[in-house]
């Protein structure tokens, strides 16, 4: 039996809670000591204001996806405007860090998601969707590291081969528990993965 797969994957974005500087910092090095690739979808709004975090992400060899320049509710955008939107989110990407996001794309808060409309507008631009199957709320700032990695262990335990954990670029738990989380998953068998060699499976 060949190891069970998991996809950690991490939005990067303007933090929208109390955090610490240097948090993407902490999780690039962690996934580079642990030799783990992610996948990573970018705000363009974030972009364009870290720009070295951003192209650190890219260099780094992990997979790029878009998650919208503004980090709107996308079904409360007209059509002109989501295109608009995502258009900006690729050039940006495109010119800050050399690299097309195209076709992955994660719908800030997963907000429209489950809508024809959403999918057949990203279809248009080369994109589609890109969910998750477990996500821990890593944001809550109650949580400490140790608890996000039994929390995102145990979770996917539970769902077993194929699962996309959903994290952030921002958080004090993300980058503190992620040694753990990564430790404790190689040690039940689990297998890093993109969404890509996910989804293309
Ligand atoms: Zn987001």
């Amino acid at each position: 039996m060949s190891a069970p797969r998991v996809a950690l994957t991490f939005d990067a974005e303007h933090p929208d809670r109390e955090t610490v500087p240097g948090v993407v910092d902490s999780i690039l090095d962690t996934l580079g000591r642990q030799d783990v690739k992610a996948t990573f979808f970018l705000q363009g709004r974030w972009v364009e204001s870290d720009p070295e975090s951003a192209r650190r992400v890219v260099d780094d060899g992990h997979l790029i996806g878009s998650h919208s320049f503004y980090h709107a509710r996308m079904p409360l955008l007209s059509a002109g405007g989501f295109r608009q939107d995502v258009r900006d989110a690729e050039r940006v990407i495109r010119e800050m860090c050399g690299t097309d996001p195209r076709p992955l794309f994660r719908c800030p808060f997963g907000a429209g998601a489950d809508q024809e409309r959403t999918h057949r507008l990203l279809a248009e631009l080369g994109y589609r969707d890109v969910g998750w199957h477990l996500e821990v709320e890593d944001w809550e700032p109650r949580h400490t590291g140790a608890d996000l990695a039994a929390a995102v262990i145990a979770g996917v335990e539970e769902h077993g081969d194929g699962a996309i954990v959903l994290l952030h670029s921002w958080p004090r738990s993300t980058g503190a528990g992620l040694p753990g989380l990564i430790g404790g998953l190689r040690d039940r068998g689990y297998r890093f993965v993109t969404v890509t060699e996910l989804l293309d499976s």
